[in-house]
């Protein structure tokens, strides 16, 4: 049987793993295999010539037995319903493992938003609202920031929910600026939480981070933050990073003989995370194609990028040295490529695990927008620290304690969670 690369089917089948472990009955695995709601629609945009395009956008909330559905909404050219469900289910075992009170959802729209304007993106974010604004907001459902979104398109899209809904709703969005409602310290969160867990890991393996080398696939806000801390946090240096170049659209890494600069390469990235080729060259960085990344020597593997980049036939292609893998991105692995990483006995830091710090600042931003009252950035980060921190752990325990995966071990941690909050709902 060919790998399948269909990120949905790989959820369920994790999904289907976990309920075994924890010996689910069929009615409880027949609510959570698939998505408790889903929405499809068309939006019909005016374009900068006076043309009308019309786009499809989707939203699916998993499941909300915690608390409110949260999650991101994509702008990507190859977006599918399957990718959003796939995508949603993850974001409810997200929510759950990092312990804050809120569902699963996201939302999408089959769209290269680098090839809009800037008026024509906000047209799309408020067009996306006027399909949605009455199955969102913040006791309902609270998008947030994801690939190809921005703080600025959460700006536009809380303000046509404040509109429509003719009250001012700071908490219907997270992920929004700085000046408008959102939190300090949400843009480095999702990066800086891998790190977190990564030093974690490091601490449980006996690994010195200074001495470390982390290889990083990507080069957008998670793997940017992801770089940045890898080496200001944990003083560990940075092998390479990768990009996706949207002007020939071929994947490009970027490595430095003593090590990459972050900060330098994020000063010539553009929104989308593309790096300025020619003045990374000017700088002394080697370009290789393709995946180059997946092979360079280096303790810890973060892909935080896309799904599907560790399979069945890249997996054998991580380097010898490599120890653990942190999953920056959602979905970077499919089944076979878990398999083959399980067999080689890396540590994997698994993705709704890994990349939860998100969201949970997400959940901090929508606090802080309830009490109208702001934290300073050093107590967000030193809130996330801890949240990461401990759902690490309790992954780690459950690993220890059942002698599972960690994958896993977190999907024990997650599904019971949830089954438990729907059980006091009396759902199952
Ligand atoms: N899109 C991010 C994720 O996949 C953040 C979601 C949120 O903040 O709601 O976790």
């Amino acid at each position: 049987m060919s790998e399948s690369k269909n990120p949905f089917e790989i959820a369920q089948a994790q999904f289907e793993q976990g309920a075994d472990l924890l010996g689910l009955p069929e009615d409880v695995r027949a609510l959570l295999r698939w998505p408790l709601r889903e929405f499809h629609f068309r939006i019909p945009v005016k374009m900068d010539d006076s043309t009308t395009r019309v786009f499809t956008g989707f939203r699916v909330q998993h499941n909300d037995a915690r608390g409110p559905n949260k999650g991101g909404i994509r702008f990507h050219p190859n977006e599918t319903i399957d990718t959003v469900r796939a995508l949603a289910m993850w974001m409810t075992w997200k929510c759950a493992v990092a312990d804050i009170p809120l569902g699963g959802s996201k939302g999408g729209v089959i769209i290269n938003p680098a090839t809009l304007s800037v008026s024509e993106k906000e047209r799309l974010c408020r067009g996306w609202v006027d399909q949605m604004w009455k199955n969102v907001g913040p006791r309902m459902d609270v998008p947030a920031p994801d690939v190809g979104t921005t703080p600025q398109m959460m700006a536009w899209m809380m303000d046509e929910y404040s509109k429509l809904t003719g009250n001012y709703a700071p908490g219907a969005f997270t992920g929004k600026p700085v000046d408008m409602g959102g939190s300090l310290g949400r843009t480095e969160a999702t990066g800086y939480g891998v790190i977190f867990t990564v030093r974690e890991a490091m601490k449980h393996l006996g690994i010195d981070p200074k001495s470390s080398v982390a290889a990083i696939q990507g080069f957008g806000n998670v793997a940017q933050y992801a770089a940045i801390g890898f080496k200001e946090i944990l003083g560990g240096k940075v092998a390479c990073v990768s990009c996706y170049d949207l002007n020939d659209r071929k994947p490009y890494t970027y490595s430095h003989p003593d090590g990459v600069d972050p900060k330098f390469l994020q000063s010539i990235t553009d929104q989308y995370g593309t790096i300025d080729a020619a003045k990374a060259k000017a700088a002394g960085y080697l370009q290789e194609h393709e995946m180059a990344w997946i092979d360079k020597e280096a303790d810890v593997l973060i892909p935080a990028a896309l799904e599907n980049m560790l399979t069945a036939e890249t997996a054998p292609r991580i380097h010898k040295r490599m120890q653990i893998i942190a999953e920056g991105a959602n979905g970077p692995t499919t089944l076979e490529g878990d398999t083959i990483i399980k067999e080689r006995g890396l540590f994997v830091i698994p993705d709704f695990l890994c990349n939860a710090g998100g969201v949970t600042t997400s959940y901090f931003e929508s606090v802080q927008n309830d009490m109208n009252f702001y934290w300073h950035r050093d107590e967000v980060l030193e809130r996330l620290d801890h949240k990461m921190t401990k759902a690490f752990q309790d992954v780690l325990e459950m690993s220890i304690g059942r002698k599972v995966h960690m994958r896993d071990a977190a999907y024990l941690v997650a599904i019971d969670k949830v089954v438990r909050a729907m059980r006091l709902r009396g759902w199952v």
